[in-house]
Formats: structure tokens, sequence, C-alpha cells
């Protein structure tokens, strides 16, 4: 039997709940899921691509169904390397959407046979995104639940550690 295979892509800088969420979920439909961060999102980056690659792989377990890999160049040809057909992404406020819509139909025009699928925000996680996480450790707030303990010391190292909620 085919495998369906899902890459999942995106800076994960750093990995969050949100992104984890989508993750899980992912797995429950497609048989693989490969966690695929971008290259060229090492510019703006808080942190370099090992540190983001090593965060994902200390969180999820690394197994055969699921593959933490970096990719370059343009995403559907990295896609379509893998043998899979599906672009997994995780949607949001409706603030998501027209960015999502115009990468989406770019990468269908580049590549029609790739289809990108998305899964709607679990509640709790609907305003969660790295950036706010980043701007919250950058205040020393508590990041506790939005990452988990390991990315939290990761922020801690680079921000310096929390304050104590009064
Ligand atoms: P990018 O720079 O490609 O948007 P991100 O790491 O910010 O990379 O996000 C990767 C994917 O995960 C995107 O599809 C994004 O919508 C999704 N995502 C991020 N945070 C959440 C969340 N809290 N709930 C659901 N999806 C999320």
């Amino acid at each position: 039997m085919k495998r369906h295979i899902a890459v999942y892509p995106g800076s994960f800088d750093p990995i969050t709940y949100g992104h984890l969420d989508i993750i899980h979920r992912g797995l429950q439909v497609f048989d693989e899921v490969v966690i695929a961060v971008a290259r060229n999102s090492e510019k703006r980056a808080l942190f370099t691509i090992e540190e983001r690659v090593e965060m994902i792989r200390q969180t999820v377990e690394d197994a055969d169904r699921l593959r933490v890999d970096t990719f370059d160049g343009l995403l559907v040809d990295y896609v379509a390397a893998q043998g899979a057909r599906v672009i997994l992404r995780g949607l949001r406020a409706v603030s998501d959407f027209e960015y999502e819509f115009q990468i989406a139909q770019m990468n269908r025009t580049v590549q029609e046979e790739v289809e990108t699928m998305f899964m709607m925000t679990a509640v709790p996680y609907g305003y969660l995104s790295s950036s706010i996480v980043k701007e919250v450790a950058s205040l020393q707030g508590p990041v506790d639940a939005f990452v988990p303990p390991l990315v939290r010391l990761a922020l801690e190292a680079k921000f310096g550690p929390h304050k104590e909620l009064l």
C-alpha cells in the first residue's frame, strides 16, 4: 500500500504547543509526517537551524512515522523529492488566511500535483505563535503554557529567566 506522506513546513523558531498539536493530529491522518524546517528563514530567526531542529528532535520522537528535516529552495520540489503529495499547514485566526491562500495558490501553480491541506488550530492555541512566545520571553514573561520545558530553557538562555508572577 502506498504511504501517504505530508510535509509540514515552517520556521519553527521555536516549536510551540500549537505546532505540536498540528503534528500529532497530522499523524492521525497521514502515514508519515515530515517536519521540514525552512533554511531560508535563517536570517530573521532567533535560533539557528541546528538549534531549532535539535529542539524539535528532543520534543518529538523521530520515529518511523515522523521525521525532522531541513529544506532549501522551492518547497514543492522538496515535497516531490520526499515522495509526498501534501503540504500540511495550520490555520489560526482569519489573519493567517490571506497569506496562506497566496502561498498555496503559488505552490499549486508551480507544481499542481502537490495539495496544500489545512488544519484548524485547537482552541487553546488559536492565538499562539512563535513570535508572541519570543516577545513574551524577551520581556521575561512566563512561557510555560506555550512551549515544552526544553524550549523554555532555550529561551531563558537567550533572554534570561522569567520573572515570577505576583
Ligand atoms: P512560517 O514562517 O512558515 O509561518 P511557522 O513556524 O510560524 O512558520 O508556522 C508553521 C506552520 O504552523 C504554519 O502553517 C502555521 O500556521 C502553523 N502554526 C503555527 N502556530 C500554530 C498554532 N498555534 N496553531 C495552529 N497552527 C499553527
